[in-house]
C-alpha cells in the first residue's frame, strides 16, 4: 500500500466556484476575493482581511504594516516552517529566537521576559500544528513591554484558544493563515492577513498591490509595494473550502483520534499533547514523537521503503544551513527545541485518509519499532 504524506480535498462545489471565475471576465481583485476576505476576518472576529499569493507574503506585510524594521528584533520560535523568522530578514529585522515547550511544541511563555530587551518590537508566536500558542499569556506580556504580536496563524485555521479564535484582535495586532495544498484549507498558493486595526489593513491592502492608494490612480505608487495579490480563482476555491472548514475539521479530528487510539497501545510512541487552553485543535498535520532508544532517522526510511510516507517536521530553524553559516548558530543553542525535533514524524493526515490506511501506517510504525528500537 502507499499512503501519501497529504492530498487535496476538492469537492464538487469547490470545482464549481473555480469554473464560475473561469467564465467571467474577472480573474483578480473579483467578487471571490472580498467573500473570502470577508468570511476569514468574521470567523477570526476581526474587522479586516487581506487575501494574498502565500503565507509568507502575509507575515512579510503584517510585520512591514508594523514598522519592524531595521534594528529591530521580533521574538519567535525556532520550531517552525523556516518561513515565520525569514520574513524579519526581508525588512532588516532578526528573529529572537525562545526555545519552546515540550509538551505543546509552542513558544515556552515563560522564557520570553528575559529575551525582551532595547530592541524588542514584537513577538511572532506559531500555532505549531494546529495547537494555539499560548496566545493569552503572550498577549499580557507584550502589554506590560509595549510590543506588538504578529500571529502566525498558517498552521491553525478554525482552532480556539481559551473559547475565542486564533487571529483575535484579544490575542494579537494581525494574524496570518496560509492555504498551501497540505493546510486545513488550500487555493493552491496562498494567504490571508486578518487584523482589526485600520492603519494596518490600508497599509496592507497598497503593499499587496504595489503600493498603490486608495483611488482610481492604476498607475500612482503612494509606497514601495510588491505584487502580493491573490488570484480570483485561488480566492473562489478558498471561499468555497471555508464555507465547509467545519465538516473539514471534523473530518480530520476523527482521523487524529483513530491515530491516537491506535497508537495508545504501541510502545514508545508519544501522540500529540493537547493543552489545556486549547478549546479547539485545528490538526494540520499529525506528529508523534518517539522513544530515544528508537532510531528515528532508520525508522523513516524503512517506513518511506513500506510505502508510508513521512517526514521529521521540523528542522529547527536555527539549524538550517542558511542560518548557521550566516548568524552562527549550533547544536545546543535549543535543546528542547533540537531534542523534539530529533524525535518528531509526521505521518500521512489528510481529510479522508481511510480506516484502512490509518491501519496500515499505525501496523507499519509497530513493525519498525520492532525493528529499529533497542
Ligand atoms: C505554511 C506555513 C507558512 C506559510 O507558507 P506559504 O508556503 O508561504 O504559504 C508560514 N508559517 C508556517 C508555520 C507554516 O506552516
Amino acid at each position: 500500500m502507499q499512503v501519501p504524506l497529504s492530498r487535496p480535498d476538492i469537492s464538487p462545489a469547490d470545482r464549481d466556484s473555480v469554473m464560475d471565475v473561469l467564465s467571467g471576465p474577472q480573474l483578480s481583485m473579483g467578487p471571490y476575493t472580498k467573500k473570502f476576505e470577508q468570511l476569514l476576518a468574521k470567523l477570526s472576529g476581526n474587522a479586516y482581511g487581506i487575501a494574498v499569493n502565500s503565507g509568507t507574503s502575509g507575515l512579510h506585510l503584517a510585520l512591514k504594516a508594523m514598522g519592524i524594521g531595521r534594528g529591530d528584533e521580533v521574538i519567535t520560535t525556532p520550531f517552525s516552517f523556516v518561513a515565520s523568522s525569514n520574513v524579519m530578514f526581508f525588512e532588516g529585522a532578526a528573529p529572537r529566537f525562545v526555545d519552546i515547550d515540550e509538551d505543546t511544541l509552542d513558544l515556552s511563555v515563560e522564557q520570553i521576559p528575559a529575551s525582551i530587551g532595547q530592541s524588542t518590537a514584537a513577538i511572532l508566536p506559531v500555532d505549531v500544528f494546529g495547537q494555539p500558542a499560548n496566545l493569552a499569556a503572550i498577549k499580557k506580556i507584550s502589554e506590560q513591554h509595549g510590543l506588538k504580536i504578529i500571529e502566525d496563524g498558517c498552521e491553525s485555521l478554525g482552532a480556539t484558544h481559551l473559547g475565542k479564535p486564533v487571529g483575535h484582535p484579544d490575542y494579537c495586532d494581525a494574524a496570518v493563515y496560509a492555504f498551501y495544498p497540505n493546510k486545513q484549507i488550500t487555493t493552491g498558493e496562498g494567504g490571508l492577513i486578518v487584523t482589526s486595526d485600520e492603519h494596518v489593513a490600508k497599509l496592507c491592502v497598497s503593499m499587496r498591490n504595489q503600493g498603490r492608494g486608495d483611488g482610481d490612480h492604476w498607475l500612482l505608487h503612494e509606497r514601495l509595494g510588491y505584487n502580493y495579490r491573490m488570484d480570483e480563482m485561488s480566492a473562489a476555491l478558498g471561499y468555497s473550502q471555508a464555507l465547509r472548514l467545519d465538516e473539514i475539521m471534523g473530518l480530520r479530528e476523527n482521523v487524529a483520534e483513530r491515530y491516537s487510539a491506535l497508537f495508545s497501545a504501541v510502545d514508545g510512541v508519544r501522540t500529540p499533547y493537547i493543552a489545556k487552553e486549547t478549546t479547539l485543535m485545528s490538526w494540520f498535520v499529525y506528529v508523534v514523537r518517539f522513544d530515544s532508544r528508537i532510531d528515528r532517522d532508520a525508522l523513516m526510511q524503512w517506513l518511506m521503503s513500506e510505502g508510508v510516507s513521512c517526514r521529521p517536521y521540523f528542522t529547527p530553524i536555527h539549524l538550517q544551513p542558511f542560518y548557521r553559516a550566516e548568524f552562527g548558530y549550533r547544536e545546543g543553542d535549543f535543546p528542547v527545541t533540537e531534542k523534539v525535533s530529533r524525535s518528531t514524524l509526521a505521518l500521512p493526515f489528510f481529510n479522508r485518509l481511510s480506516d484502512e490506511e490509518i491501519s496500515y501506517v499505525v501496523d507499519r510504525v509497530k513493525a519498525g519499532i520492532e525493528r529499529f528500537g533497542q
